[in-house]
């Protein structure tokens, strides 16, 4: 295909997501990627500095993943997970049970982030059903959070512009404020008042960063106590490991930084170090006992017809083994220090605001742009700017941050933050 025929049958037959169906700029054709670059059809190399929406994290086309989806597709490619199960499955559990915490018990497959929070919001309120506390419906949930696009994570997200169409079939939550240092005592008090509701089930939240929410950040601290409270309540807590997952806020899962732990975790995004998807809704022994019947009745009766893909779990289990090694563990390291020299470089110019560093993440808010939001006006300026200078960075209104694959190399870093910096010029 050349590239105009591309561009003319993508226009005709495809719907790309969160974008408006009449869009004024075209879709780029991409030939291959490769590392941190994307390969458009035109001989451009694009830095993908975004880990195409956080989900890599070693690299594109990384040869030992793709060997390890082509092994096992040669082998068994897929096979019905009800009433069967394979070695790449449990090995995939048995490597997960060493980064979750030791009251972790079970793992439950399905395809993506957004399921893999279906499935943890169902086994909350299943556990109260099997507890006969038929009551407890209601979940708090914090201010701007985003758990994905089915209906139940929608509901337990921010409202906002994304979902208003479908506010009336969205069910009702009680939403905590965003905690901050300046506010927390209000937020505990907010918690505790929820928590402590005969009716209260369930509290979900974004450890230590809301993503699509505008990077942000708040204390392990904060977390620790917000889990705390909820607890002391028998509330079950359920962390969004998502995004924070894998590596991404410096150590392997966002709620090591923290001794309370939450009954539910969900997984995706890095998990199969970007190459295929998949969810993971992993569970504490406290949820699993309510659910240890032999009744029907009691069961999670949920599945998906992909559940368990065999290929997915080998990959998975591939960027396990490279995730663990000390190559891998160096660079997270390197990666969150170069970022944190950036930083403070940033915080010397005028123009921009809560310049943060978690782990691998950076962000900060341009400033003059007005409200934060997605549909901003700065956003139509930075992303085309950066794009036709090579880099692949989509910011969140007038927040830009950078969250890059874990092999970035020092001198890639370098030029994305000089050209930032030659970017921000304009603005002081
Ligand atoms: C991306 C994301 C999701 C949804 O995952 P999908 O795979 O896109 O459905 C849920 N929670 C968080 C925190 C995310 O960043």
């Amino acid at each position: 295909m050349t590239t105009e025929e591309l561009f003319r049958k993508d226009k005709e037959l495809i719907w790309h997501p969160f974008a408006p169906l009449k869009n004024p700029f075209e879709y780029i054709p991409l030939e291959s990627a490769e590392g941190v670059y994307l390969n458009t059809k035109d001989g451009r190399q694009i830095i993908d500095a975004i880990s195409s929406w956080w989900v890599n994290i070693h690299g594109h086309s990384n040869k030992r993943l793709a060997k390890a989806i082509y092994d096992q597709a040669l082998k068994m490619e897929h096979a019905i997970f009800a009433g069967f199960t394979h070695e790449p499955a449990v090995q995939l559990a048995e490597n997960l049970m060493k980064l979750l915490p030791d009251s972790f018990s079970k793992i439950f497959f399905s395809d993506n982030g957004s399921t893999s929070i279906e499935v943890a919001l169902k086994m909350a309120f299943q556990y109260w059903y099997n507890l006969d506390q038929k009551q407890r419906t209601r979940v708090i949930a914090i201010d701007g959070a985003y758990h994905g696009d089915t209906f139940g994570a929608m509901a337990v997200g921010g409202r906002g512009s994304f979902t208003k169409p479908f506010f009336p079939f969205l069910f009702d939550v009680d939403f905590i404020d965003f905690p901050t240092e300046e506010n927390k005592e209000k937020v505990f008090e907010q918690l505790e008042k929820f928590a402590s509701s005969e009716e209260c089930s369930t509290f979900i939240f974004e450890p230590l960063i809301q993503g699509s929410g505008g990077m942000r950040m708040y204390s392990a601290e904060i977390l620790e106590l917000m889990i705390t409270i909820a607890q002391k309540h028998g509330i079950i807590c359920i962390a969004d490991e998502v995004m924070t997952g894998f590596g991404r806020t410096g150590k392997a899962l966002a709620t090591d930084y923290v001794s309370s732990h939450p009954d539910l975790i969900c997984l995706s995004k890095g998990i199969t170090g970007g190459t295929l998807p998949l969810g993971i809704t992993a569970c504490n022994s406290k949820i699993e006992e309510v659910f240890q019947s032999d009744s029907f009745a009691k069961a999670l009766l949920h599945g998906h017809s992909y559940t368990g893909n065999p290929m997915i779990c080998a990959v998975a289990n591939e960027s396990f083994d490279i995730f663990t090694s000390d190559e891998c563990q160096s660079n997270i390291q390197r990666v969150q220090e170069q970022h944190q020299a950036f930083a403070d470089k940033l915080r010397r110019l005028n123009c921009v605001e809560n310049v943060r560093v978690q782990g691998t993440i950076v962000a900060f808010d341009l400033c003059g742009f007005g409200e934060t939001g997605y549909e901003s006006e700065a956003r139509k300026e930075i992303y085309p700017y950066f794009l036709e200078k090579g880099i692949l960075i989509r910011p969140l209104g007038n927040v830009i941050y950078l969250m890059p694959p874990y092999i970035i190399t020092n001198e890639e870093l370098e030029k994305i933050y000089n050209e930032i910096f030659i970017f921000l010029k304009k603005f002081e």
